[in-house]
């Protein structure tokens, strides 16, 4: 009890990505909890859905229970149905893949590019020249026989995906857009934000996203009649009548008041937010651009990231040790990285999918490490991370010898 310790303090944790709760969040939970209305009815679901539609430019927006939920009910609204093939990049979190799975339909996997690490759209076009047939107004996957009628891109790690090339694509082959969102919340691509004109796309207000809500997701679109299905479907499929009629199998995906409250909150800050990202994606780039064996993150000329998570890419053979060294080293430091996805074609749950010329997943894979990017980030801790890379990387280059 209250033991004393005479070694050196141990510095204190840096997390990998953490909440930031600083506004009016307790305020608005509070009310609700007055008003007794906890639950998936309520003002301030409400209010949310009316913020964020109004944050991102679109016409609506159906709050539910998280990103995952939002994204199965975007794919369903969109009417991929079972047996479908929906495209998804080989690199993102597993969700995306989970949620067409959901449906009974297929995920197909394709590259991301080198140089973003979004979804390779001139590859994507080129499975479906080389890959794929047109028949019977339909696109046809070779190799599998199944209908392909949708793609799922995903603004990974909060940059967007090129999605003018992506949406021509779509339109010439009837594919249906439904855009994971979940890390792109403020992201913009050719100076609109992400979610103003998708077709339909879903975020997330998991712990670690930009915006939190503890769990919490939102689908956003422009067209009322997907809206109103969506609210359907999350609502139990509960027909607007007095007698308590369910027409269709829906599930119980909405978000609860005392939820939409904190995201509320959440949201009136979030440009503060948004800044806080850059500064320290910003620092970082500066602090690592030089520094020999580190490939810092690159934006494309079309996007605004948010730099959700920065990710610096490690060659083993400069820098002296690999990604997960590092992230060790950086642990024994009390320092959290995370290494990216495992690429989702080769899970175990998705193996037997089909994949085209997935190639640059893998050195991603192999070489990338996120660093700490809470938006509450300290300019001296971020120091320390900086300062201890640097540190281990002067370290294992001094070994090479000149
Ligand atoms: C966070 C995330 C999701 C799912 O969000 P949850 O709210 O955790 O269900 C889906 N896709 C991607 C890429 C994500 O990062």
């Amino acid at each position: 009890m209250g033991t004393e310790t005479n070694h050196s303090p141990r510095q204190s944790f840096i997390p990998l990505c953490v909440p930031e709760i600083r506004g009016n969040e307790l305020n608005y939970i509070k009310e609700g909890l007055d008003t007794n209305w906890v639950s998936t009815a309520g003002p301030h679901v409400t209010r949310f859905e009316e913020a964020l539609a109004r944050f991102v430019g679109a016409r609506f927006a159906v709050a539910t229970c998280n990103g995952t939920a939002a994204l199965h009910i975007s794919l369903l609204v969109s009417g991929v149905s079972q047996g479908d093939e929906v495209i998804v990049p080989a690199l993102s979190f597993v969700a995306s893949a989970n949620t067409v799975r959901y449906l009974g339909a297929y995920p197909v996997f394709v590259d991301v590019d080198k140089d973003f690490w979004q979804i390779d759209v001139p590859k994507m076009r080129e499975f479906i020249r080389n890959g794929c047939r047109w028949h019977n107004q339909c696109l046809i996957n070779n190799t599998t026989g199944r209908k392909i009628t949708a793609v799922m891109p995903v603004h990974l790690l909060g940059h967007p995906v090129d999605m003018d090339p992506l949406y021509q694509i779509a339109r010439e082959y009837g594919l249906q857009v439904i855009e994971d969102a979940s890390e792109a919340l403020g992201a913009k691509y050719k100076g609109i934000k992400i979610g103003r004109d998708s077709q339909i796309a879903g975020f997330s207000f998991n712990g670690n996203k930009l915006i939190t809500t503890g769990g919490g997701g939102m689908i956003v679109t422009n067209r009322e009649d997907w809206a109103t299905r969506a609210r359907y479907l999350t609502t139990q499929a509960k027909e607007a009548s007095k007698e308590l009629v369910h027409n269709e199998i829906g599930y119980n995906y909405r978000l609860p008041n005392l939820l939409a409250a904190m995201g509320l909150g959440q949201l009136e800050q979030i440009e503060s937010y948004l800044t806080n990202k850059k500064n320290i994606a910003a620092k970082y780039t500066q602090a690592f651009k030089q520094c020999r064996g580190i490939r810092v993150p690159r934006e494309a000329d079309w996007a605004d990231s948010i730099s959700w998570l920065y990710a610096i890419m490690l060659d083993e053979a400069t820098f002296g040790m690999d990604s997960r060294e590092l992230l060790d080293k950086l642990r024994q430091r009390n320092i959290e990285t995370r290494p990216m996805w495992y690429p989702l074609h080769r899970l175990k749950s998705y193996e037997d999918c089909y994949s085209y010329k997935v190639e640059n997943v893998e050195n991603i894979y192999r070489q990338a490490l996120c660093l700490p990017s809470s938006v509450g980030l300290t300019e001296s801790d971020q120091d320390r991370v900086i300062e201890t890379i640097l540190e281990l990387s002067d370290r294992t280059n001094a070994q090479d010898g000149p």
